[in-house]
């Protein structure tokens, strides 16, 4: 898409706001080290405290303040295969060792598999990803439940794509659970290149994630962007709906193809060609201009595509162009 077309498709943004008061920033001075407007914007938003908010440089940088903080030498984290790659990459980064569990051949949580990692390797901290990337997957509040009574230390559900979905643990969070959800700027407040991300966590453990951060880590730009972005609600939900409503489509249209669909809540569909190779309708869909994501060759996701929800256009286009490639 072109940056004419994407244009079209956002309502202007930065917003004048945004601008009267950028040009107020005293930018010969440090930002607010603590981020407080920006913290207390978000936790108002959640219905929390300042002090149960702690922000970064996108999500990816709050992943690894957990794991610099509760992670390092001696210690191990545990992930459950397909999830987000960087849970384990960002855990061997801070030096923490990773422990795998498989999941149930239909990519849901494994309760026995969770409780046998969870009893052998009694990690620091115990990843879910909900929905899941790349499965869409939304986690069952049963399986979130399960994983908190037997979690012997932090449990962190990554809901970036939190918003997409019917369900959210971010309300379970409170002082005497050992429960953090961490969310984004980057998918559905269409503020990716803004770099900002958060996590809603219980007070001592933003008190524990402050400790291994950078002083003003958070530059005054970001958090002022990211503070006027939430006055934009409405706007955000009404992308979230249209997105949804475009997501159902798109997935009864793929069941009646020769694929298998996993049900996402996310902003993407995972679909695995049934009677073709994944990696040659990857290519064939290519030579057609639509670019998925390529799993193919993934373990655990052999044959799987990922595609991300675009407009009703753009939809129709993958729709056509798959019908093409699978006849
Ligand atoms: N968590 C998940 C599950 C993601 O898919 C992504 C981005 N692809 C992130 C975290 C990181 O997002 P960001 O750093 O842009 O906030």
């Amino acid at each position: 898409m072109s940056p004419a077309s994407r244009a079209t498709t956002h309502r202007r943004w930065p917003s004048t706001a945004f601008l009267e008061e950028l040009a107020a920033i005293l930018f010969n001075r440090y930002p607010d080290r603590d981020a407080v407007a920006l913290r207390r914007t978000i936790g108002e938003f959640h219905g929390v405290g300042l002090e149960n908010v702690f922000a970064g440089n996108g999500s990816n940088e709050v992943l690894q303040a957990l794991c610099l903080a509760y992670g390092g030498a001696g210690r191990s984290v545990a992930v459950f295969e397909p999830t987000y790659a960087l849970h384990s990459h960002i855990a061997r980064i801070t030096g923490t060792a990773v422990v795998t569990g498989e999941r149930h051949a239909d990519f849901t949580l494994d309760l026995d598999e969770v409780a046998r990692v969870l009893r052998d390797a009694s990690p620091a901290i115990t990843f879910l990803c909900s929905p899941n990337n790349p499965t869409g997957m939304v986690e069952p509040a049963e399986s979130v439940a399960a994983v908190m009574a037997g979690a012997p230390g932090l449990v962190v559900v990554d809901e970036a794509y939190g918003q997409f979905a019917p369900r959210s643990a971010i309300d379970e969070v409170a002082d005497d659970r050992s429960l953090v959800v961490v969310r984004t700027f980057s998918k559905t407040w269409s503020m990716a290149a803004a770099r900002l991300g958060y996590c809603v966590a219980p007070a001592w453990a933003v008190r524990e994630l402050e400790k291994v951060t950078l002083p003003y880590h958070l530059d005054s730009v970001k958090q002022l962007g990211g503070r006027l972005a939430l006055q934009y609600r409405a706007e955000m939900e009404a992308r979230v709906a249209a997105l949804v409503e475009e997501r159902g489509r798109l997935a009864a249209a793929l069941a009646e193809l020769a694929v298998d669909v996993w049900p996402s809540g996310a902003n993407f569909i995972l679909f695995r060609p049934r009677t073709r190779d994944g990696a040659d309708v990857w290519q064939q869909l290519l030579d057609r201009s639509v670019l998925v994501r390529d799993f193919s060759t993934w373990p655990r996701l052999e044959g799987c595509l990922r595609v991300t929800v675009g407009t009703p256009h753009e939809n129709d286009v993958f729709l056509s162009a798959l019908r093409e490639v699978l006849a």
